[in-house]
C-alpha cells in the first residue's frame, strides 16, 4: 500500500462530508498550489501556463493548467468526475416531535441509496446555509459540518417484523427518520421559537443567530471516518467513495503535474447531481464544462472556428466507480468480463452507449495505462441486466468531445459505506499522471 497517497485519501474523504464540503477541500488544495479562482463574472487574465479554477454553485469545480500552446493547437485533456452521493437531505420545518419530548426529523432521499446501509449508525449533518449580506439578490453562503453524532435511524425490533431477513420494503417517509433526541415542552417551545433544532444546531456550530438563517441545504452523512481493512490493508472503506475517490485521484494528478509544462490545456471537471441525472446547472447536463472551455479558447484568441478544432483535438477520462466482482453473486455479473478489486482501473463497456468507450477510447486509455505501467480491466454488464449511467454520455450531449469511461471496482455501490481497493486507487492516479504529462 503506497501510505501516503492512501492517508490523504482517506483524509479529503472525511473532509467532504457533502457535494459543497467536497469542492471546498479541493479548492483549499488548489489554492495552496498557487493556483487562481476565476469569477465567471468577471473578466479573467489567462496566461500559458497559468493554474486556475472556477466554482459553479460552490458545488461544482473546474480547474486548469492553461497550455502552452492555444487548446485549438493542443487541445484539452479532460479529467472528470463528480462532487455528489446519494444521502438524506433535511426538509424545511423538518422537525417531528413523539411521545416524550422525541424529535425525529423529515428527510428526502437524494439519489439512489442503499437505504437499509443507514439505519443504527452515528449520522451528522453538513452542508450550507445563506444568509442576509446586506443585498438580497446576493445572499452569502456558509458552509457548516456539525462534526458530532447528533442522529440515528433506529431500525424496527425483529420481535415486530419476524421476516425482516427474508425482505424488508422500506419507505423513506416512515422508514427512515432519524431521531436528534428528547426534550422537555419547554426546549420544545423555545427552540420553535427560534427556527427549530436543524437551524439551532447548525448556527451554534457556525456562531450565529438561528435566526440570521435564511435558507439551507442540509444533509445527513454517516459519522463514521473512513479506514483501511482486509489482512494486508488491501481495502478501503468510506462513505462517499463513489465518485469522490476518483475526484481526488484527478486532484491528487493535477497537483502533481500542475508546474510541468504541457502543450494542452488540463481540466479536472468535478460536476455535481450526477446522482439524480445531472440535469443542473451544475451538473454534467448543463452547458457549464462547454462555456468554460468556450470562454479559455476565447482568450487565447485565433480563428473564429477555434473552439472546434479544440474539441476535435481534445480527450477526456469520465471517471466514475465501477462493480467489482462479489464472491458471493458471482452469478450477476458478466461471465468473462468482471473486474475484481485489486486488477487496477477499469474501462466500462456498454452496447447500447450507455457508456462514452468506444474501440478507439478504449485503446487511448490502455495506451495510457501502458505508459504508466498499469494493469487495466473491462466491465461490461451482465447480457441480462440494464446497469447503470454516468457523465460521459451525458456530457457528449453538450460537448462532441471523444473519452472514455473508467472508474475503479468496488464493492456495494451506494452503500452507506462503501468498500474499494487501496492499490487500485495508486494506480489511478499513476494513469492521470501520465494522461497529464503525456
Ligand atoms: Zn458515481
Amino acid at each position: 500500500m503506497d501510505n501516503e497517497t492512501i492517508l490523504q485519501l482517506l483524509e479529503w474523504l472525511d473532509a467532504s462530508t457533502c457535494n459543497f464540503l467536497a469542492v471546498k477541500t479541493i479548492t483549499s488544495e488548489l489554492d495552496k498550489a498557487g493556483f487562481a479562482a476565476l469569477n465567471p463574472s468577471e473578466g479573467w487574465d489567462i496566461k500559458p501556463g497559468g493554474k486556475y479554477y472556477v466554482v459553479k454553485n460552490g458545488s461544482a469545480v473546474f480547474a486548469f493548467v492553461a497550455g502552452t500552446a492555444s487548446p485549438a493547437e493542443a487541445g484539452f485533456r479532460l479529467v472528470a468526475a463528480h462532487s455528489d452521493s446519494p444521502c438524506f437531505k433535511i426538509k424545511p420545518n423538518a422537525e417531528i416531535l413523539g411521545d416524550g419530548g422525541v424529535v425525529a426529523l423529515n428527510v428526502e432521499k437524494y439519489g439512489g441509496g442503499i437505504l437499509y446501509t443507514w439505519f443504527d449508525r452515528p449520522l451528522s449533518i453538513s452542508g450550507r446555509v445563506m444568509v442576509d449580506s446586506g443585498d438580497p439578490l446576493n445572499p452569502e453562503t456558509r458552509l457548516f459540518d456539525l462534526r458530532r453524532p447528533v442522529a440515528t435511524i433506529p431500525h424496527l425490533a425483529i420481535h415486530f417484523n419476524r421476516s425482516v431477513n427474508e425482505g424488508n420494503p422500506l419507505s423513506v417517509q416512515k422508514d427512515m427518520k432519524p431521531v436528534i433526541g428528547y426534550f422537555s415542552r419547554e426546549e420544545v417551545m423555545d427552540t420553535a421559537k427560534k427556527g427549530g433544532f436543524v437551524k439551532v444546531m447548525i448556527a451554534e456550530s457556525l456562531g450565529i443567530e438561528p435566526t440570521d438563517i435564511i435558507d439551507y441545504e442540509a444533509n445527513l452523512y454517516p459519522f463514521e471516518k473512513a479506514g483501511v481493512c482486509g489482512v494486508n490493508d488491501e481495502y478501503m472503506q468510506s462513505a462517499r467513495i463513489d465518485d469522490l475517490s476518483m475526484a481526488f485521484a484527478g486532484l491528487r494528478a493535477m497537483l502533481d503535474t500542475c508546474d510541468k509544462p504541457c502543450a494542452a490545456t488540463r481540466v479536472l471537471a468535478v460536476f455535481d447531481n450526477e446522482e439524480t441525472g445531472s440535469g443542473t446547472k451544475q451538473g454534467a447536463a448543463s452547458p457549464v464544462l462547454r462555456n468554460m472551455l468556450d470562454r479559455i479558447v476565447t482568450l487565447y484568441g485565433g480563428e473564429a472556428d477555434a473552439f472546434y478544432r479544440s474539441i476535435a483535438r481534445s480527450f477526456m477520462i469520465s471517471a466514475d466507480d465501477a462493480h467489482a466482482w462479489h464472491p458471493n453473486y458471482g452469478e450477476k455479473y458478466d461471465p468473462t468480463n468482471h473486474p475484481v478489486i485489486g486488477g487496477g482501473p477499469v474501462v466500462k463497456i456498454n452496447s447500447n452507449c450507455k457508456y462514452m468507450t468506444d474501440a478507439e477510447s478504449s485503446a487511448i486509455f490502455r495506451n495510457i495505462c501502458r505508459v504508466a505501467d498499469v494493469q487495466c480491466q473491462y466491465f461490461v454488464n451482465h447480457s441480462d441486466v440494464a446497469g447503470g449511467s454516468t457523465l460521459g454520455n451525458i456530457l457528449t450531449s453538450q460537448i462532441d468531445i471523444k473519452g472514455v469511461d473508467m472508474g475503479n471496482a468496488i464493492w456495494a455501490m451506494h452503500s452507506a459505506r462503501e468498500t474499494a481497493g487501496t492499490s487500485d486507487h495508486v494506480e489511478t492516479v499513476k494513469v492521470f499522471t501520465t494522461f497529464f504529462t503525456l
